[in-house]
């Protein structure tokens, strides 16, 4: 028989992954703190629960896709929480982006009452959540994760189980790491282009099939020529998880020299309140150190 599976958190994510796992045939119940953003959701097929417990009542697997880690401890361990509704064996799947050690602190919550957890925080975007190709990370049991993988199948495209509890929000944070030296590498490049006076849409050609290629210089590049500034994914969340990879480092002696100044590169966009626009946006910094602007 199918799981019944209860969804936390309709947000920009949440709900498109909701929708489609009603597509997928999953009878799907579903809470949002606001209530309004249930409405889809109940529209195709779902049934809005009154709280989260009652989620976890109704469920044998929940997710909870909302935004950082007090977010998660408040909807699963806290009033009306997860943990209350939950039964022995049933099965809670964190897929929002938070701190591993949270992760494996609420893990050990759950465990005391016979509930086990998965992390597995995604990457691809709010156009990966609404067409089914997420990457997802997974962290915690691999009997569990087998379990579940018929709903990882119903919302991503590459799923990899990355080992025990918190290794998939450890993968998710490598991944942020990596992407935020990329769009400054993309920046610094351009900046470097236009003060020095090249035809930038020229040089972007030139280097996007060579080494220098990556997915920033590709997607986003176009976008900062165009002074597009709108977001993919915005400075205030890719600051969130810097902060959440710095801590994690901090907890295991690792040194990020470059995402500790990419951070701070942020922390100038978010002052000159530049944090709801996409992090293609990190090249406004630097323009205002060399007095420039990069465009096409
Ligand atoms: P979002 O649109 O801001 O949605 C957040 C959701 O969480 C909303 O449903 C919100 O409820 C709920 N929520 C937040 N705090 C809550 C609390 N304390 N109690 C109850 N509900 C709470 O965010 P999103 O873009 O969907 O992101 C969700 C997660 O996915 C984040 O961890 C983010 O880092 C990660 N992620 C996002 C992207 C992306 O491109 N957006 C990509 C990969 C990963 P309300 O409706 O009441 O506000």
């Amino acid at each position: 028989m199918e799981p019944r599976v209860g969804f936390v958190g309709l947000g920009i994510m949440g709900q498109p992954m909701a929708l489609n796992l009603v597509k997928a045939g999953f009878a799907v119940n579903c809470w949002n703190r606001t209530a309004a953003r249930m409405e889809p959701v109940v529209q195709a097929g779902g049934l809005a629960a009154e709280s989260p417990a009652h989620v976890a009542e109704l469920s044998d697997i929940t997710i909870t896709m909302v935004r950082d880690s007090p977010d998660v401890e408040a909807v699963v361990l806290g009033r009306k929480g997860i943990i209350e509704g939950a039964r022995a064996k049933a099965v809670l799947i964190d897929m929002s982006t938070i701190s591993p050690q949270v992760t494996r602190e609420i893990a050990a919550r759950l465990k005391e009452r016979d509930v086990q957890m998965l992390d597995a925080p995604v990457s691809g975007g709010d156009v990966g959540a609404r067409e089914g190709t997420l990457s997802i990370m997974v962290g915690g049991e691999q009997e569990v994760f087998e379990r579940c993988r018929p709903v990882f199948e119903a919302l991503g495209k590459t799923i990899t189980y990355c080992g025990p509890t918190g290794a998939g929000q450890t993968v998710k944070l490598c991944n942020q790491v990596v992407c935020g030296l990329n769009i400054l590498a993309m920046s610094e490049g351009l900046l470097f282009g236009a003060k020095a006076g090249v035809d930038l849409r020229v040089m972007h050609q030139a280097i996007s099939a060579g080494a220098a290629s990556s997915w920033m210089l590709t997607n986003l590049a176009p976008k900062v020529l165009d002074r597009d500034f709108a977001p993919g994914f915005m400075v205030d969340l890719q600051q969130k998880d810097l902060k959440l990879a710095l801590e994690a480092a901090r907890e295991c002696s690792a040194t990020l020299p470059g995402t500790a100044l990419v951070h701070q590169l942020f922390a100038a966009l978010q002052a000159h309140g530049e944090g709801q626009e996409g992090t293609q946006a990190l090249v406004k910094a630097l323009e205002r150190l060399a007095k420039v602007e990069v465009k096409a």
